[in-house]
C-alpha cells in the first residue's frame, strides 16, 4: 500500500506511535547518514562501532552496548514494533470462516493501545488486511511469502526499535492443544524477553508453558533486534478460540503481552522512560 506516513492514537506527534508500510521505508531511506544499503545491512556485514570502524568479531551485546550503530542519534528509537502476523492473501490458519490474519489484526490494536497508555513508543506494520509483500522494496524475491517475510524484518531492521513481537496464532489437528507459545531467536536478549512474556501469558492462561528456539523462523533469523513470536493460543480449541475472538479477553492478553515487554525494558533500559 503505498500511503503516506500514517498516525493514529491520540497522543501528540511525538510521543505518537508511526504505522509503518512503506512509509517506514520512505523515512528511513531519506535519512542523513542512513543509506538503504547500510540500513538494510546489506553492505555492513561485519559489524561496526558507533564511529564507523570495524568492530571486534563478536562485540558484547547488552544495554551499554549500541545494537543500531546507523541510527541518527536525534532520532528517538521506537520500543516496541508490532508486527502483524499475515494479511490480505495470506490468510493464515483458519477454523471454519475465522482467519488468523483478523485475529492478529485485532489483537495487535489492543496490543498497541495498551503500550500507548503506558507510555511507550510503538509502532505497527499494518492496521488494515493486506499483505506486507506487495510493499517490499528490500528484496526481489519471486515467492510472495518470502517478500512478505523479508519486508517485515527490513522494516525492523531500518526502524531499530529496542525489540519487536510478531504476533500469531496456533492451530493443529487435535482440538485439546491450547495456551500461548513463545518462540525466540538465538540471543540472550530474545530469549529474555520470550521468558517475560511467556510467564505473564501463563498467568493469563493459567498454563505453564515455555519458550522454544524458534530455528527455522525467517523473521526470527533476519530481525536484528529481539524480536519473538508469540503464539497467542489455538484456533483449533474452543477455550483458546473464545478468548482470541472476545474482545474483553483480548484486551487481557494483550495486557500480559504488554507487561512482559515492560518488564525486559524495566532490565534492559533503567535509566531512561521504559516505564
Ligand atoms: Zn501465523
Amino acid at each position: 500500500m503505498l500511503t503516506g506516513l500514517t498516525r493514529f492514537g491520540k497522543r501528540p506527534a511525538s510521543r505518537s506511535a508511526l504505522v509503518f508500510g512503506l512509509s517506514a521505508v520512505l523515512l528511513l531511506t531519506i535519512l542523513p547518514g542512513s543509506s538503504p544499503a547500510s540500513a538494510a545491512g546489506t553492505s555492513a556485514n561485519a559489524p561496526r562501532t558507533e564511529t564507523g570502524t570495524p568492530a571486534p568479531a563478536k562485540p558484547e551485546a547488552g544495554p551499554s552496548a549500541p545494537l543500531y550503530p546507523e541510527r541518527p542519534h536525534w532520532i528517538p528509537q521506537m520500543d516496541v514494533l508490532i508486527d502483524v502476523g499475515h494479511g490480505g492473501i495470506d490468510g493464515g490458519a483458519t477454523h471454519g470462516d475465522i482467519l488468523e490474519k483478523d485475529i492478529n489484526l485485532a489483537m495487535a490494536k489492543q496490543l498497541y493501545a495498551v503500550l500507548q497508555e503506558r507510555d511507550l513508543l510503538v509502532s505497527i506494520n499494518r492496521i488494515g488486511d493486506y499483505a506486507l509483500s506487495d510493499d517490499n522494496l528490500f528484496h526481489k524475491f519471486r515467492s510472495r511469502h518470502k517478500r512478505d517475510l523479508a519486508q517485515r524484518s527490513g522494516i525492523a531492521n531500518r526502524l531499530q526499535p529496542k525489540l519487536m513481537v510478531s504476533l500469531h496464532v496456533n492451530s493443529v489437528r487435535s482440538s485439546s492443544a491450547s495456551g500461548p507459545l513463545v518462540l525466540h531467536q538465538k540471543s540472550d536478549e530474545s530469549k529474555r524477553l520470550a521468558g517475560l512474556i511467556q510467564q505473564q501469558m501463563n498467568r493469563y492462561y493459567g498454563t505453564e508453558e515455555t519458550p522454544e528456539f524458534g530455528r527455522k523462523y525467517y523473521i526470527l533469523n533476519q530481525s536484528k533486534c529481539p524480536t519473538v513470536i508469540v503464539e497467542m493460543g489455538y484456533l483449533s480449541n474452543a477455550g483458546d478460540r473464545q478468548r482470541l475472538l472476545a474482545p474483553a479477553e483480548q484486551r487481557k492478553l494483550a495486557e500480559s503481552i504488554a507487561d512482559g515487554i515492560q518488564l525486559f525494558l524495566r532490565e534492559a533500559y533503567s535509566d531512561d522512560q521504559a516505564g
